[in-house]
């Protein structure tokens, strides 16, 4: 899936993990070439140049500079306003369908799989939602249509509504909606007629069946691999008739991951679901992430964004090391290192990584050593200005009554925190003379 798209990116970041260090040039270069990548993807030239800019302003601000490794670090950027971009409201697989029986509508061209996606979403409703489902064909002008839904409905084992030669749509419509309140079902599902290209008969049509059954779901299926046709078939029936949702089809092949991306910017509508192959169980529930992992081609995105997220705590380690190493460990030093602490899950978490020392947990917690007390030491030091920070030896009575006071503490808090910082500065001193190389070694096991 989305292979062009991926091997293109891999070509930008491979180069970018073999520079040194990244500067504002190499963003924007960087970027371009994702810019070129998109457009070949099939993302329309608004939606790429809106991505672009958007990942210039994230990147160019904040991240790069700090980056260890500038790849890792656009990569991250890069994924993140993907998700950004395709991440709808709520659950994607979540569909409206209490209240029953609830009406779901499945619209879109002719050939764009939206027969055999209302059979798989049949079937994820029934065995997933354990709901009882009832489908219903509204092709009248393709006999086959209809009996291809009672083929699949007999092979998943969901109802499929009788048909009756010779009635019109909006008729079928309204004897599926009273047989399925007829019949208990929580669910009926109106399978309408493909078009070949959007057509105003077959779409008012569409428009009838709609205000007859007053659809809980609008779903549009719609081709993958068309691209930005999918895009504009998806703005035009959103126009028209109004849809909750977009199906992505054929998302198994080698197509281009452009047509999701542009189908989230351009109509604001959820993707819900990928088709991933002709088989019944080729159906998956919409993941942002996962998507954007995919148009990246990185494999595994998340797991490298926390690598890259590692090696700058490791850069950060290292660079308190060889503070540390010079006996120098200040207020900005114990933040850090504060701060450490809660991201490990805080007290709780650390003891708890410890075997044996659950129970200790539990005292240091009655003791008051506990995430809050953390948090409050935290609040005092971002209470001092730069200067007290680097250097809390000039803490006198009126300065210490200002940041506790800032801190909405009391100055007894403010001392215990000087005092524990003593006695850290005091062991850091000490195993500064052990020798620098030895303790690197020591804190990288
Ligand atoms: P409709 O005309 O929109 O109802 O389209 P159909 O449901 O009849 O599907 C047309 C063809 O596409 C059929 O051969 C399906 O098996 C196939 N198809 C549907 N969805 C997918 C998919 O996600 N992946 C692949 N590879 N084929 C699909």
């Amino acid at each position: 899936m989305f292979e062009n798209l991926s091997e293109r990116l891999s070509g930008v970041f491979d180069r970018l993990t073999k520079q040194g260090a990244l500067s504002e040039e190499d963003v924007k270069t960087a970027l371009r070439e994702v810019r070129v990548a998109l457009l070949e993807a099939d993302v329309s030239l608004p939606v790429a140049r809106d991505f672009v800019k958007k990942v210039q302003e994230q990147a160019t601000g904040q991240a790069v500079t700090k980056s260890v490794t500038p790849g890792q670090q656009v990569v991250k950027i890069v994924h993140d306003a993907l998700v950004d971009v395709l991440r709808g409201d709520g659950d994607p697989g979540k569909l409206k369908v209490d209240d029953p029986p609830a009406p779901i509508l499945m619209v879109g061209l002719q050939g764009g799989g939206k027969t055999t996606t209302t059979a798989k979403i049949a079937k994820r409703l029934k065995e997933k939602d354990g709901k009882r489902v009832l489908m219903a064909s509204l092709d009248v002008y393709r006999p086959a249509a209809m009996d291809q839904l009672a083929v699949l409905g007999a092979q998943i084992g969901v109802d499929t509504l009788p048909i009756v030669p010779g009635q019109k749509p909006v008729d079928i419509a309204r004897r599926a909606k009273q047989q399925a309140a007829l019949g208990g079902y929580d669910v009926y599902m109106l399978d309408t007629a493909g078009r070949l290209h959007i057509d105003q008969a077959l779409m008012q049509e569409v428009e009838d069946v709609r205000n007859v059954v007053e659809p809980r779901e609008t779903l549009l299926v719609v081709d993958g691999l068309t691209g930005q046709v999918a895009v504009e078939v998806a703005e035009e029936f959103d126009a028209k008739i109004g849809i909750t949702g977009v199906v992505l089809t054929r998302m198994d092949g080698d197509g281009r991951g452009g047509a999701a991306l542009s189908m989230r910017a351009v109509t604001g509508k959820p993707i819900r679901f990928v088709g991933t192959g002709e088989k019944m169980d080729a159906l998956e529930t919409f993941e942002p992430e996962r998507i954007a992992g995919r148009i990246l081609g990185m494999g595994d995105i998340v797991a490298l964004v926390e690598k890259a997220q590692e090696t700058i705590e490791a850069e950060q380690a290292e660079k308190m090391m060889r503070r540390m190493a010079k006996g120098q460990f200040n207020m900005n030093d114990l933040k850090m290192q504060l701060e450490q602490m809660l991201q490990m899950g805080g007290m709780e978490g650390l003891m708890g990584m410890l075997p044996g020392m659950g129970k200790m947990s539990k005292q240091m917690q009655q003791a008051g050593l506990d995430d809050k007390l953390i948090r409050r030491q935290i609040a005092l030091i971002q209470s001092m200005t730069k200067r007290e920070r680097a250097n809390p030896q000039i803490l006198q009575a009126s300065r210490k009554k200002r940041i506790a006071a800032g801190a909405g503490m009391e100055v007894s808090d403010l001392n215990k925190l000087l005092k524990m910082h003593r006695q850290m500065a005091d062991v850091m001193k000490k195993m500064g003379r052990m020798g620098k190389g030895k303790m690197l070694k020591q804190a990288m096991k």
